[in-house]
């Protein structure tokens, strides 16, 4: 390694500390170390400990020159078996991460005796502006990763414009329930077919003051500030938003899937270098060998997502009811603020039939690309969109919040590879739509999109398709420092 590394160009790369933004930084943090560069990943305290609890030394120790390293995150230290709530996480990162990171960017660049080279370049999460004061002082090039969809990126940066038009924030709760959710937005360039409703759903608020409001408003205008903006998705999927952007916003690139390229590329000596906060139940592709091809609904929501129990036991009757086989997700803290409580009926159904799995955690990835699996019940969260079009598989969209309402939105009614299922849907509604979906002539249009947008996605990351030629475009001209 030695002076070998010491002249590699080193990229910073800074994720929100929750769980997608950590995972889409990863791959690309793998995706430049592949191209030569030196990696620092930046984690908070508290989630490498965690990292280390779920999998082990391996996947943060001993990588050839990808080292990670941590700041605190402003929090009073908490018991790392509960998962951080994510708005204190993003509240507290915003206010206290500036001054420790501009220190340790500092002392990777004054580490003259050891094998890190210069930073080059921060790959910043586009809802880190913590990081544009420390880039701008050291005039080093800050690119953003924007670990949401395009059209959510576009849909929070309209959020001043829907302000200014006066139609947010609402003028009383009972817009909420109203018909105003279904007003048409039918004028930001780039954004078809929407209403309120479609917008994210920070925007569903009477106060201006509103965290996550406020928080993705002013966050999603300082990308005018960073040198380029780098987005997890691909021209055929979302190239008309990106152009409509184009114009407004720093040159944008998009290089996904980025779980795609990174199959592309040879050998990964980064295997082991893992990032998931909850510990991976064994046993889940071992489960699915044992299915029919297309015959088990795979079911998980995400890493921020809650419910009330209620509506977790419709879920689990719904799944119950169906005669289909399932793999379910259940998070420690998929309830709000309980542990979550499953009918034993329910449970000694699945134990006698064999027709359900249940964990706490998965490698969501590989399930979805087992052939077993026929359709997926999401929260419609980016990476896991992504995911299931990577695969060709299907879904249920049960937005929770931010961009996964606008997600759900394109699945449905632009891309072909959705249904949405009500918020507080009943047992026989989730019977309904599995059954739809697996079995109806819908869930098999719905197939035959999703395995032709999985084409289009395989396509942009082979060696002349869209993703890779933006790749190498952004690597040589923005990512390289200048000789
Ligand atoms: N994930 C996983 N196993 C699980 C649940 C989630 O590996 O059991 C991963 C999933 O593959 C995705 C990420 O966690 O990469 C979740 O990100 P997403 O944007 O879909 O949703 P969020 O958690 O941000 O709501």
């Amino acid at each position: 390694m030695g002076s070998l590394a010491k002249e590699k160009p080193h990229a910073v790369c800074m994720p929100i500390p929750a769980q997608g933004h950590i995972n889409a930084m990863m791959q690309f943090a793998k995706v430049l170390h592949l191209h030569g560069f030196f990696i620092t990943f930046i984690h908070t305290e508290f989630n490498y400990n965690r990292i280390l609890k779920s999998r082990g030394p391996s996947s943060l120790q001993g990588l050839p020159d990808f080292q990670f390293e941590t700041i605190p995150d402003g929090l009073p230290p908490s018991d790392q078996n509960i998962p951080q709530d994510v708005k204190q996480v993003c509240q507290s990162t915003q206010e206290h991460c500036a001054i420790p990171f501009h220190n340790l960017v500092l002392k990777l660049n004054n580490s003259s005796a050891s094998r890190v080279p210069r930073v080059s370049c921060i790959i910043s999460d586009i809802i880190t502006k913590f990081t544009l004061p420390t880039s701008q002082e050291l005039h080093i090039p800050n690119i953003f990763l924007c670990s949401v969809s395009a059209c959510g990126f576009w849909g929070f940066f309209n959020y001043q414009q829907l302000m200014d038009k006066g139609l947010i924030p609402f003028k009383s709760e009972d817009d909420l329930i109203n018909g105003y959710l279904n007003k048409e937005v039918d004028w930001i360039p780039g954004l078809k077919n929407m209403r309120i409703r479609d917008m994210p759903s920070f925007l569903r608020t009477t106060d201006p003051e509103d965290f996550w409001f406020k928080f993705l408003k002013d966050e999603t205008q300082c990308a005018m500030h960073a040198t380029a903006i780098i987005f997890n998705t691909f021209d055929d999927l979302e190239g008309e938003v990106l152009e409509t952007m184009s114009p407004v916003l720093p040159p944008l690139y998009s290089v996904g899937p980025l779980s795609l390229i990174l199959k592309e590329m040879p050998t990964n000596p980064l295997e082991s270098a893992g990032s998931n906060l909850w510990k991976e139940k064994p046993g889940c592709i071992e489960w699915l060998d044992g299915k029919r091809e297309g015959s088990v609904v795979y079911v998980n929501f995400g890493s921020i997502t809650v419910m009330s129990n209620e509506q977790m036991v419709e879920f689990a009757w719904g799944l119950a009811n169906c005669g289909h086989d399932f793999m379910w997700v259940i998070r420690s803290d998929l309830v709000k603020g309980e542990k979550a409580v499953l009918p034993e009926e329910f449970l000694n159904e699945i134990t006698e039939s064999g027709r359900g799995f249940l964990a706490g955690w998965c490698p969501q990835e590989k399930v979805l690309m087992h052939p077993s699996v026929g359709g997926f019940l999401t929260h419609c969260g980016w990476n896991s969109t992504m995911e299931s079009i990577c695969a060709g598989v299907p879904m249920i969209c049960w937005p929770f919040f931010a961009d996964q309402q606008t997600n759900c939105h394109y699945a449905c009614s632009e891309w072909g590879i959705g249904m949405e299922i009500e918020n507080n849907a009943k047992r026989d509604e989730v019977e309904g739509m599995i059954r739809e979906l697996m079995d109806g002539d819908k869930g098999k249009d719905m197939k035959k999109k999703a395995l032709e947008w999985k084409r289009l996605a395989t396509m942009a990351v082979k060696q002349d398709g869209s993703s890779m030629k933006n790749l190498k475009t952004l690597i040589s001209q923005v990512l390289l420092p200048k000789q």
